[in-house]
Parts: structure tokens; C-alpha cells; sequence
């Protein structure tokens, strides 16, 4: 080896150690700003006190677009402004109602709750015996000889060995998303659907489900028991298989309102027509406050923006904080967003979503090419003092998704994922679950994904 290669390394060995001594400074700055004056927690309690759930089209969604659109205009943002979206209003009408008949007249009454995007039951509610299988490919099994005219009861659990609860939660959701559409073609009146909850309890959770190309005329109403009564109901089928259960509920789908997506804007100072995207989704069920899901995400990312501000870093890239519109019963926000980046010519290089909760973050997945994960897998090393380690190939998030597209890096915060869904889309998903330091972190580990990206990406393609 010559003495100039010598130098040369020497040179590039210094530089190198003096970028990464740049670049845990700066994460270090976000994680301390976040953690001692952070902003997230606050704006959180108001959405979620104050405000409450956010289904789309209601008052309360409304409520929390104009609430976050002005504490981003506070923050001393290049733009911030209102992104116009029709969403589906749907409406869950009085409270369910279900027991069970174990006898003529001797009932026990279970928590319920209507499915989201079901229809109701006729006006006196509807009484009827009950099939229960594990799944879609069971029901099929059956036929209509066996469900004709009954209640299919879904019932497969999820599955408590998987660390990774959403992959559990994936395993299951499809008998909730399509068990009403599979049921109504054996002649089923109503389907119930056991909770996404690895945990017994009595709270039903609710979620999205659909129809398919089922007529109108034939769509039969779907409701989600708790695990707790899910469990009492198989057990009692098992002793007496001709009971009769009983649901009634009035939800509604009404006509299509206006509504927006929230953006704020830091304009990069290198690259302005290059964006990079941190968002959740604004829009969360009603049960609860949507605090976990997914007012947590909303706030990071409007904190993502302060944080970058506050340790007075300038991005290169044009930065944006999106809170999309109805995430849960439509997409319609995200799908938007990506319609209009498109017709406009937008560049996005970069998106960057936090819609798993607001739990201690464990690191983050990726949706990109094999050389950018390798890139990425470098700033690792940055992550370890705030005990990061997930650095994986993986989904970004379902309002982001849309902006997929070739050379575009997306990625999904990865909380901690084992008490999600305890409380996901259900009455318990509240405010005072919520840990404060626990949301902050995942505020910083944002922020400094967004810096590294931004001070790192290469800009010359
Ligand atoms: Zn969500």
C-alpha cells in the first residue's frame, strides 16, 4: 500500500467518524427536545379528551382537521393546508344489543358491537341458531345445507404464539373483512365474528369489513363479539347446539361528505421539488378515543416537524407531516394524497408511517429495493442507545402504500407490539393508555429516520 492510499484512508476514516459524531449529535438533540418539552402528549390529550373518536364524516373528525391544522400553523411551517377528500359516512345508530337463549326465556346478555360498513338487523332485531366455524374455509366446507338460515359464528383466535402480534392479527382479520360476504352465499342471516384481542376480556372490537359484489338486498348484518363471549358462546354451543342468539343494531351507511387531509410543510432548502412524507391517519373508530389508533401517529409526525425545527436542523428535501383521512373504513385520504402528488408531478422520495400504536419503538420496517435497505442497515449503530434494533424489510403503512412506486423508500414505525390489541379499534382505546415517554420516543425515532434520510440520501439521481 503507497503512502497517498495510506492518507487517503486516514483522511476518509476521520471524515467518516466526524459524520457519524454529527449525526448522533443531532439524534441525540431530538431525542432530549422530545423528551423534556415534546409537544406530542399534549396535542394527544386534546384529540383524544376533548375531541374524542373521530370516525370519518363525523363532527367529531371535523373537530380534529381544524384543531391540528391550527397547532401546525403555530409551529412556524413553510405551508400548512387543508387537502379536500370525500369519505364514506357510516353510522353506528343506538347501542347494540345481544344475548343468548339457552332456553325459552332464560337469556345471558353478551357484548357486541356492529362491524364497520355493516347493515343493521331488521327493526326487532334478529333471533336465530347459531353454526360456529374457525374460518372462511370451514364455512365453505359446510355448505348451505348446515348455515342456511342460521348465525355463522366465527370464531379462530388469534394466534397467541406469534411475537409479532399484526401478524396474528393478519391470520384472522379475514373472517371479520369478508366472513359476512362468504356466510350470505350459504343462505346465513347474520354473522358474529370474535374480537382481534389476544386477550379475554368484554370489549368487542370493531373494524372495517365489506360486502364484495354481494346485492344489496342480500347483505346480512355482521357484529363482533368480545373474547370473553366468544368463548361462553362456543362453550354453551357445545353443550346445547340449538340455542337461539339474538342481535340487534341500527348502523347506517349514508350518503358520501367533504372532508381533508392535514399537511404541513418544512420546504427543503436543497431540494424543494423532492418530498419526503411522515404521517398517520387523522380518522380513528368510535368505540373509543383513537388514541393509540391512530392519534398517536398524527402527532408524532406533526412532531417530527417541530423536533426538526426546534434543534434548528434544515432539511434539504422538502419535509411533510400528512394526517390522512379515513384510513379505517375507506382510504380514501391516502388514495388522495397520492392522486394529487401524481397529477401535480410531485417527487416523493420517501415516506415514513406511524399507525401501530403509541408503544415503545423497536425500530422499523422497510417497503424497498434491496441496496437502499442495505444503505439503511448502516444507521443502525445510531439507533442502539435508544434501544432501536428493528432495521427490516417490511409494510410502511396502508396511507402511504398508495405513493409506492419505483426507487421510493417506505417505511412503517415498529412499536412494541404485544398489548396493541388489547385496545385496538375497542371502547378501550383511551387516552390513559397512553404512556407519555413511550409516545415521545417514537416521536424522536421518526425525527431522526427523517434526518438521516434527508442529510444522507444521495441527490443525484
Ligand atoms: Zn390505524
Amino acid at each position: 500500500m503507497n503512502k497517498g492510499i495510506v492518507l487517503l484512508l486516514v483522511v476518509g476514516w476521520f471524515g467518516m467518524a466526524k459524520a457519524q459524531t454529527e449525526d448522533e449529535k443531532q439524534l441525540k438533540m431530538l431525542f432530549d427536545a422530545a423528551l423534556t418539552e415534546g409537544k406530542a402528549y399534549q396535542w394527544l390529550g386534546h384529540l383524544s379528551n376533548q375531541i374524542g373518536g373521530r370516525l370519518s364524516g363525523s363532527v367529531e373528525a371535523e373537530l380534529a382537521v381544524t384543531y391540528t391544522k391550527k397547532q401546525m400553523d403555530s409551529l412556524g411551517l413553510d405551508k400548512v393546508w387543508l387537502q379536500p377528500v370525500k369519505v364514506p359516512k357510516w353510522v353506528r345508530g343506538n347501542p347494540e344489543f345481544a344475548y343468548l337463549e339457552t332456553d325459552p326465556g332464560i337469556t345471558t346478555n353478551l357484548p357486541i358491537c356492529a362491524l364497520g360498513g355493516s347493515v343493521a338487523t331488521p327493526a326487532g332485531g334478529l333471533k336465530a341458531n347459531v353454526v360456529e366455524v374457525q374460518g372462511i374455509e370451514e364455512l365453505e366446507q359446510l355448505g348451505k345445507d348446515k348455515v342456511e338460515g342460521k348465525i355463522v359464528f366465527f370464531n379462530r383466535p388469534m394466534e397467541p404464539t406469534l411475537i409479532n402480534t399484526f401478524s396474528a392479527y393478519s391470520g384472522c382479520v379475514d373472517q371479520r373483512y369478508s366472513g359476512a360476504e362468504a356466510a350470505a352465499k350459504h343462505g346465513a342471516v347474520g354473522v358474529i365474528v370474535r374480537s382481534m384481542n389476544l386477550r379475554m376480556d368484554d370489549f368487542p372490537h370493531t373494524g372495517s369489513m365489506g360486502y364484495g359484489d354481494t346485492p344489496v338486498k342480500d347483505r346480512i348484518p355482521a357484529a363482533a363479539i368480545s373474547t370473553n363471549g366468544a368463548q361462553f358462546l362456543s362453550t354453551t354451543l357445545k353443550l346445547k347446539p340449538n340455542i337461539n342468539f339474538y342481535f340487534r343494531q341500527n348502523c347506517k351507511q349514508l350518503e358520501d361528505v367533504d372532508s381533508f387531509n392535514v399537511i404541513g410543510e418544512i420546504t427543503g432548502s436543497v431540494h424543494p421539488e423532492k418530498v419526503m412524507v411522515v404521517g398517520g391517519h387523522l380518522d380513528s373508530w368510535d368505540l373509543g378515543d383513537g388514541s393509540h389508533d391512530d392519534g398517536a401517529g398524527c402527532v408524532q409526525s406533526m412532531e417530527v416537524l417541530r423536533l426538526l425545527k426546534k434543534t434548528g436542523y434544515r432539511p434539504r428535501h422538502t419535509i411533510r407531516a400528512v394526517l390522512f383521512m379515513n384510513e379505517e373504513n375507506g382510504l380514501r385520504g391516502g388514495n388522495e394524497y397520492a392522486a394529487v402528488a401524481k397529477d401535480k408531478g410531485e417527487k416523493h422520495v420517501f415516506a415514513l408511517e406511524s399507525d401501530s400504536g403509541g408503544f415503545t419503538p423497536r425500530g422499523f420496517t422497510f417497503d424497498c429495493s434491496d441496496a437502499d435497505l442495505k444503505k439503511i442497515q448502516n444507521w443502525k449503530g445510531l439507533f442502539e442507545p435508544y434501544l432501536l434494533h428493528i432495521f427490516e424489510k417490511g409494510y410502511g403503512g396502508a396511507d402511504i402504500n398508495p405513493l409506492k412506486q419505483e426507487g421510493i423508500v417506505l417505511a412503517g414505525l415498529r412499536p412494541d407490539s404485544q398489548r396493541y390489541f388489547d385496545h385496538h379499534h375497542a371502547e378501550n382505546d383511551t387516552f390513559e393508555h397512553i404512556n407519555k415517554r413511550e409516545l415521545e420516543l417514537g416521536a424522536a425515532a421518526m425525527a431522526s429516520l427523517v434526518y438521516l434520510f434527508d442529510s444522507q440520501t444521495s441527490t443525484a439521481k
